[in-house]
């Protein structure tokens, strides 16, 4: 921490240990000054998480990127860790956009959502939308699949087949080896980005499925 702050500013080891021990008491690290010395390993992972949006913080940024920042933590954890990040950045005006598998922290915690599949935008809205009303099969699966509480001793839905590698993409749309909607167009080319009222989706047949409601 002291470290990364000295590259960005032109303080004294001394100021910059102060600075530290501020953060980490904002991140709500008990005993901060002891802290400070230990090793990560003496750190618990929800602390050593916790250290990490501390050093996020100390060059004031305007934007966080935190790419799955709860994977790995109990989910008690993890609730504590993002609502912590949310009162942050809050606190000092940081936009932070989410990079996550988890939909249950996405409909929590963002306002906008994007869904990419390999390596492009395949739905882009509001997330209240997106979630509740998704128009791609893509984004249709990624809800199917999450564990509902009256599907005990059934299996979970499953998307079928596999993210394809990016040097061996298919011809086409590149979903279209798992797609369920798959028509001969989606073989050839690959779909734009298409507006739909502020909710962008990247398939020829959203119009179609939105409107037989095979989506829903
Ligand atoms: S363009 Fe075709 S293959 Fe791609 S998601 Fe839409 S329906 Fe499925």
């Amino acid at each position: 921490m002291i470290e990364t702050l000295r590259a960005h500013r032109n303080i004294s080891k001394q100021e910059a240990r102060l600075i530290a021990i501020d953060r980490l008491n904002e991140v709500r690290i008990p005993s901060a000054e002891k802290r400070l010395d230990s090793y990560p390993h003496e750190l618990s992972g929800g602390m050593r998480q916790r250290v990490v949006i501390a050093i996020a913080l100390l060059t004031q940024p305007s934007l966080i990127i935190a790419d799955e920042p709860t994977t790995a933590l109990d989910v008690t954890i993890q609730a504590e860790i993002m609502s912590l990040m949310l009162d942050l950045c809050k606190m000092h005006n940081v936009g932070m956009i989410l990079i996550t598998h988890d939909l249950a922290v996405v409909s929590q915690v963002t306002q906008k959502t994007i869904v990419m599949y390999a390596g492009r935008v395949a739905e882009q809205g509001p997330t209240s939308e997106v979630i509740q009303n998704p128009r791609h099969p893509y984004t249709k699966g990624l809800m199917a699949a999450l564990p509902q509480q009256n599907q005990a001793g059934k299996r979970l839905y499953q998307i079928p087949g596999s993210m394809p590698t990016l040097d061996a993409m298919p011809q086409g749309c590149p979903f279209n080896p798992r797609c369920e909607f798959v028509g001969e167009r989606c073989l050839q080319d690959v779909p734009d980005l298409e507006d739909m009222g502020g909710h962008l989706v990247r398939c020829f047949k959203a119009h179609e499925l939105q409107e037989s409601g095979s989506l829903s």
